[in-house]
């Protein structure tokens, strides 16, 4: 499988059954999947949506937003028991062209992605075990 080293985008080999047992970059030698929501922006979206081999499950939140900050603990610590899922979080007033392309029209806002298809979305803020059931449904599509 290819994942893409969130610190410096080199493109890495994994096997599947590494997965869970904490990679690291060839590259730059830091964790590959940290098992904690990693940052996309305009810069690193397209080389880590295109190139990775597993789902992305991107929360897209903002500063003013209440139920955002309420629901980043229950995201966090979802992160770290789907070591086959790459948690990502898009800070929406700092990347507006990337909110845009996703048509955001309330936040919080989740999507599931595999490479550049939406598999899923869902808005408003969810605790842990609504997090976990939402995404599981959609692994299984
Ligand atoms: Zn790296």
């Amino acid at each position: 499988m290819i994942v893409v080293c969130p610190s410096c985008l080199a493109k890495n080999r994994v096997p599947e059954e590494k997965l869970a047992a904490q990679p690291h970059c060839g590259q730059c030698h830091q964790v590959l999947l940290p098992l904690a929501p990693i940052e996309l922006n305009e810069q690193n979206f397209s080389t880590i949506l295109q190139n990775s081999d597993l789902p992305i499950f991107i929360d897209l939140w903002a500063d003013w937003c209440g139920p955002c900050k309420m629901m980043a603990p229950h995201f966090a610590e979802v992160a770290k028991q789907y070591p086959n899922v790459i948690f990502a979080k898009i800070n929406t007033e700092q990347n507006p062209r990337l909110s845009q392309a996703f048509h955001v029209r309330s936040i919080p806002t989740l999507v599931l992605m595999n490479k550049t298809n939406e598999i899923g979305r869902i808005s408003g803020a969810l605790r842990s075990s609504e997090l976990k059931q939402w995404l599981d449904q959609q692994l299984m599509k």
